[in-house]
């Protein structure tokens, strides 16, 4: 690359720079900036997230002269950027061309409507150059083991989704494994809720969730939450994901029947995508079904990554009263065990009241074990007739039939989804 000295780079400072932002998918936008050098990295994220205001941009790239894509997340690069396009304005200049603007490349954006339209990944890349580096688990074979404390802290911390970027606001609430926040993400401007969970667990299994929460990055349905990065730092994890305004519908008590019928074509929906993509919830409760004000119905808190799974179970001891019998027995677990706790998720917000009388959820979902058998033991609650109508209590029971293979499959799940009872 051709870096010219510095005379010729501080003649050009107060001349006008173009800046074109490509929009991925479509054209592009020309910004006028009166004091190019001075430009802050800030100062380009801002103007970047008022082009595309459903994006959340946190770096942006520009082309060397051989095409090669640089990324920009500071003002360090934003420096070496305008340096090197001044050197090219220079070249320009001095051969007689037009001046070309510069064009730069909002980050893994995609247009609104489509998901990861934010484009942050969990963070297993290392390295200043982890747009096009491979990807820590490539690089670590199995010896990886060897890797010093060190280096798996730099690799865990590192990424576009950190916690000095992230300002904790409101508290969201408590669930068994973790706080969630509100928070505001500094550089993309956005609201975020982020799930803080302590677990004292070794650096080698924070990689390992690590490199499990990358298929999050893969899930592109609009019923299931956005996912945008997750850190360690010390002993607690930190998963970003998209702020629902409306909250989870444990708080809404006795929802009326039809408006749980649209509820309930999202959530069918969104179930059926990750069982689609071989991912079982593991946690279907209502507390885990997002809203917001645009109408929208999300699930949350997914079993994506069993060692998550693993370590929460281990430091926070309980059984979820949302679980089928088969597994508070301890017995396999599959998509029918999550096809019972949409039934009886669906059942207490028809009720308005968890279905098991004798079954009193204080606080949280966990319970001991014992205080749940009568959901192993005694014949499923039904909805009382004539209160609901027939398809919505047959939907009910058939999701909650004692024996898991006689419960509905993902196929014949979906006729109900798309049924207004
Ligand atoms: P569990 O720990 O078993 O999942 P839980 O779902 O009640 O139990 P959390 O997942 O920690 O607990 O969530 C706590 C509360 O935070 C939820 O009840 C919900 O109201 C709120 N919440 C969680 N995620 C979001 C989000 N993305 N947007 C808005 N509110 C959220
Ligand atoms: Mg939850």
């Amino acid at each position: 690359m051709l870096w010219l000295p510095l005379g010729p780079f501080h003649a050009m400072e107060n001349q006008m720079l173009v800046i074109r932002i490509k929009i991925p998918n479509s054209g592009a936008v020309d910004w006028t900036v009166h004091s190019g050098p001075q430009l802050l990295f800030r100062d380009v994220l801002d103007v970047i997230g008022q082009v595309l205001p459903e994006a959340t941009t946190t770096a942006f790239e520009y082309e060397d002269e051989d095409g090669d894509r640089i990324t920009v997340r500071s003002d360090e690069e934003m420096k070496a950027m305008l340096s090197y396009y001044y050197s090219t304005v220079m070249e320009q200049q001095v051969n007689g061309q037009l001046i070309e603007p510069l064009l730069i490349f909002p980050r893994a954006c995609k247009p609104p409507g489509e998901r990861n339209i934010h484009g942050l990944k969990v963070n297993t890349r290392a390295g200043p150059s982890q747009h096009s580096g491979p990807a820590v688990s490539d690089s670590l074979p199995s010896n990886s083991l060897k890797k010093s404390s060190a280096e798996l802290k730099k690799i865990l911390a590192n990424g576009q989704m950190n916690e000095q970027d992230i300002r904790y606001r409101d508290t969201l609430g408590h669930g068994n494994g973790g706080t969630v926040y509100k928070a505001y993400h500094v550089p993309s401007g956005k609201i975020l809720a982020v799930k803080v969970i302590l677990l004292d667990i070794t650096l080698e299994l924070q990689k390992q969730i690590m490199s499990e929460l990358e298929i999050l990055y893969k899930c592109d349905s609009s019923y299931i939450i956005g996912f945008y990065g997750a850190f360690f730092v010390e002993n607690r994890i930190s998963i970003c994901t998209e702020f629902m305004d409306g909250g989870s519908l444990d708080v809404y008590r006795k929802i009326p029947e039809h408006v749980l019928g649209r509820i309930a074509v999202a959530v069918v929906k969104g179930l059926t995508y990750l069982w689609s993509l071989k991912i079982l919830h593991r946690d279907v409760k209502p507390s885990n079904m997002l809203v917001n004000t645009r109408g929208q119905v999300k699930l949350c808190d997914f079993g994506v990554s069993t060692q998550l799974v693993n370590s929460i179970a281990k430091t926070y001891v309980g059984t979820n009263a949302y679980m089928a019998p088969e597994r508070i027995s301890g017995e396999q677990y599959g998509i029918h065990s999550d096809v019972w706790s949409l039934g009886i998720s669906f059942m207490e917000l028809a009720l308005g009241r968890f279905p098991y009388p004798q079954i009193q959820k204080n606080q949280g979902s966990l319970m001991p074990l014992q205080l749940l058998q009568c959901i192993v033991d005694e014949d499923s609650p039904v909805l009382p007739v004539g209160e609901f109508s027939e398809p919505f209590v047959h939907f009910i029971t058939q999701c909650m039939r004692k024996q898991p293979k006689e419960r509905p499959a993902p196929e014949e799940l979906m006729p109900f989804g798309s049924q207004s009872w």
